[in-house]
């Protein structure tokens, strides 16, 4: 009831002004992780049966605010406002969004107000359109109130390559990817500081999820994992690691994926015997492995038995 009311409140009322500090309640939790970088750190957990599952945050500049990911409601995406509010009373000029997924981007409309852009992959639009009715409908489940359409907020701003948002005395560089975690990964990095918003580029604790390609995604990773980062925040896991080293884990599970799959396509085996046998030893080493083993597994064996 309580989701219920704060959702209902938050449609109403988010989309016209910034929330205020006396009017904030409840406010998210969030670190910092670098000087003006914060995150909201999320907890593992299968989209649609919990909100606060990714890890979102926001950089500080002189003159405004940048958003990156809205969280899996708009009652997470309020509780992102109103911590901002907590820090400064800079105005958010943006909101960027690394990629489709519910969890990183049901908060949006919150931010839905004059002076906001919204960011994205110049892939994401399609993204949205092909998935926005299902989110629809598996939000409105989840908060038990039929939620508007008006939730599933499109970018303003698409992005090929790399673009610079000047936030006042700060750069924040966002770089759109080839298919990896989905064919429309964005990452950020604060220039100030070299701290880098990797998105569901980067998994840790919970086990990574292929939407997109495993080769590309494979690619992407080793590709930046030269890049001079001094922290970045994983889409999932702690609200920031090591860079490279947070690339290990996933980079390794995909490898072993891969190579796994191939062997089984190469000595004849099928998909549903793929599905039963591949990857059961790692079990206990990725939160969520249950859920999302099986997928990984199906989701490689189709694209990489079309290979050669
Ligand atoms: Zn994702």
């Amino acid at each position: 009831m309580i989701l219920q009311l704060s959702s209902l409140f938050c449609a109403l009322s988010c989309a016209a002004t910034p929330p205020t500090r006396a009017s904030c309640s409840p406010s998210a939790e969030v670190v910092p992780v670098a000087a003006d970088v914060y995150v909201r750190p999320g907890h593992a957990a299968v989209v649609f049966e919990s909100d606060e599952i990714a890890n979102i945050g926001f950089i500080v500049g002189e003159r405004c605010v940048a958003v990156v990911d809205t969280g899996g409601s708009i009652a997470e995406g309020r509780a992102l406002d109103c911590a901002i509010r907590g820090v400064t009373d800079r105005p958010v000029c943006y909101v960027i969004n690394t990629h489709v997924h519910p969890d990183h981007l049901l908060g949006n409309l919150a931010f839905q107000r004059p002076g906001v852009e919204f960011v994205g992959h110049a892939k994401l639009p399609r993204a949205l359109a092909l998935r926005g009715d299902i989110y629809l409908e598996r939000a409105s489940e989840y908060e038990s109130t039929q939620l508007h359409e008006s939730i599933i907020v499109f970018p303003e701003r698409t992005v090929a390559g790399v673009v610079q948002l000047d936030i006042g005395g700060r750069v924040v560089s966002v770089r759109a990817h080839e298919s990896a975690h989905t064919d429309h990964d964005i990452s950020i990095v604060d220039e100030q500081t070299k701290t880098a918003f990797l998105g569901d580029l980067v998994f840790l604790e919970h086990l990574p999820v292929i939407d997109g390609s495993i080769n590309g995604w494979i690619g992407e990773l080793e590709a930046i994992s030269g890049e001079a980062l001094a922290y970045v925040v994983p889409g999932h896991g702690p609200a920031r690691a090591h860079w490279p080293a947070a690339a290990g884990p996933t980079l390794q599970y995909l490898t072993g994926l891969r190579d796994n799959v191939r062997a089984w396509i190469a000595d004849g085996g099928d998909l549903a015997s793929a599905q039963d046998n591949i990857g059961t030893a790692q079990s206990e080493e990725w939160m969520l492995f249950d859920r999302y083993q099986r997928r990984n597994v199906g989701a490689a064996y189709a694209e990489l038995e079309w290979e050669d």
